[in-house]
């Protein structure tokens, strides 16, 4: 088998290329003439198969890579990757609860796949507020989500890993087998190779697995005081989960500010804290939601529309300690100019997610590669939405400046500029990714030597192999 995937590896840049020339750099060794071993090729398409647009289809059409062919494995027997290559894990789409309550979730789940199966099971665990995210995809970079204050991060909960390198060698990591990459797998881990399944804690459900969830609009006037109401929680009960969103209606074209606000409690606990913010609303709507409906269901289905596929989406991120309130409105009122001078631009919008963060800063700083625990107090999120691009360069200019603005010290609070590196926009320094530690970059870089010494695994926020290379 590894003599199979090391030339499916090779041939990877013959195969699978972006959307400029097509010029095949490797021998095809196939035999075939497609370039592909024999044994794998029925699982490989091109554009001439209807399957084609939907296994290529990226949430961003922002700046992303083009692909000529998608390549589904059916099992891990047929797994490998390459520099270039679009792999779909379609197939490995389930999620198993195990003797020990544990969950076993194959790198095809989404969120909402699993907290089906995790749901049935009364269990828990920490995932994203959107259903469509991969929920491999989000806990390599850290896994932020609503019960992260009771379960830390999606990493956080990781208990075993197996996972394929660089040169088709299958393995397992776990804290006690090839610990060093187990560290690295959680913050860092799309650099060191492809995983297959990943094997999480999973946690009793919290009030039966019901949560309050209150759904709040105000009028611009408000903002200041939503702002103020937010800060005065923090830091946030660690069963409160605050989103404050700022949009505009698509019609009037209207800035609209919106609070979603989920507590995993009863509704009387939950009420205390929208008590706080519905005496000064225009509108409040409550309900109670299950735990595995929260992605689809919460602030009325918003999270859906968020995960539409093919729109152009330039995302700029940043953390705050707090909320700059002064900043914060004068970036409304700048988002309002820019959405009346650029109606095209009427589905972006920002917010920023406050979530407890009690279980990620009780593990030590060490504890994964993830590097910002106790720098999460809120997450500010830059949605530059659009699909003409005429106005491409005027909402990015507007969500660049005011990503610049929040990563002042002044600004954000924290003495250096903190980003989670999956609400990231790709031009920041790896050290803001990453950590700025010295002890960070020689262990993330002496992993990388090690698992991925050809660079097959930098397609995303790219470790580099060697420590004169950290920016
Ligand atoms: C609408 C939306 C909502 C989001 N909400 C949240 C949220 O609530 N919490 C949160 O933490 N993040 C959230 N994110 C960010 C999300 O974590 C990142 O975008 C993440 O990279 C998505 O992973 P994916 O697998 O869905 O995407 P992909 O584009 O498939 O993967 C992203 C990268 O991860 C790597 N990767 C994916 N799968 C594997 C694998 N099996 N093995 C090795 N490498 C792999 C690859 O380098 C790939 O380029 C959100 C993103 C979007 C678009």
């Amino acid at each position: 088998m590894v003599g199979r995937l090391r030339s499916l590896l090779t041939l990877s840049a013959i195969i699978v290329t972006a959307s400029s020339a097509a010029t095949p750099i490797c021998r095809d060794v196939s035999g075939n003439g497609t370039g592909w071993p024999s044994d794998v090729v029925g699982s490989v398409v091109d554009s001439s198969d209807p399957k084609f647009s939907t296994q290529s289809a990226r949430w961003s059409s922002y700046e992303a890579p083009t692909f000529s062919q998608v390549f589904a494995p059916e099992d891990e027997e047929q797994l490998s990757i390459g520099n270039g290559v679009l792999i779909t894990m379609e197939n490995f789409n389930y999620t198993k609860i195990n003797d020990d309550l544990t969950a076993t979730v194959g790198a095809g789940s989404t969120f909402n796949d699993v907290v089906q199966v995790v749901g049935a099971a009364g269990r828990e665990m920490t995932v994203g507020s959107c259903p469509c995210v991969g929920a491999t995809g989000a806990y390599l970079g850290g896994g932020v989500g609503r019960l992260q204050g009771l379960h830390g991060l999606s990493s956080d909960g990781v208990r075993k890993i197996r996972m394929a390198l660089w040169n088709g060698t299958i393995i397992e990591t776990t804290d006690s087998v090839n610990p060093d990459l187990f560290w690295g797998m959680r913050g860092a881990g799309q650099n060191f190779g492809f995983v297959i399944e990943t094997t999480f804690a999973t946690y009793p459900q919290t009030n039966g697995g019901n949560n309050y969830e209150s759904q709040l609009t105000f009028n611009i006037s408000s903002l200041g005081t939503v702002v103020d109401t937010v800060n005065s929680l923090l830091p946030l009960d660690p069963k409160l989960a605050i989103v404050t969103i700022v949009g505009a209606d698509a019609t009037t074209l209207e800035t609209l500010v919106l609070v979603n606000l989920v507590y995993a409690g009863t509704t009387e606990e939950g009420r205390g804290y929208s008590n706080l913010f519905s005496n000064y609303s225009i509108s409040n709507i409550e309900t109670t939601l299950t735990y595995a409906e929260l992605p689809t269901k919460s602030a009325g289905g918003f999270n859906n529309i968020k995960c539409i596929k093919g729109h152009r989406q330039d995302q700029y991120g940043v953390s705050m300690k707090t909320i700059d309130k002064n900043s914060f409105i004068a970036m409304a009122q700048e988002y309002t100019d820019l959405i009346q001078a650029n109606p095209l631009l009427n589905a972006s919008a920002f917010l920023v997610e406050t979530f407890g963060v009690q279980a990620i800063d009780d593990l030590g700083d060490d504890y994964s590669a993830f590097p910002h625990r106790g720098r999460i107090n809120n997450f500010l999120e830059i949605n530059v939405s659009f699909d003409d691009d005429s106005v491409a360069d005027a909402g990015d200019a507007w969500g660049k400046r005011w990503r610049d603005n929040f990563s002042e010290p002044d600004v954000s609070g924290y003495n250096s500029t903190v980003v989670y590196q999956n609400y990231g926009h790709g031009d920041e320094m790896l050290s803001t990714l990453y950590g700025a530690d010295a002890w960070r970059h020689e262990r993330l870089t002496a992993l990388k030597q090690s698992y991925d010494p050809q660079g097959v695994f930098n397609a995303y926020h790219a470790v580099p192999r060697s420590i004169e290379r950290w920016s």
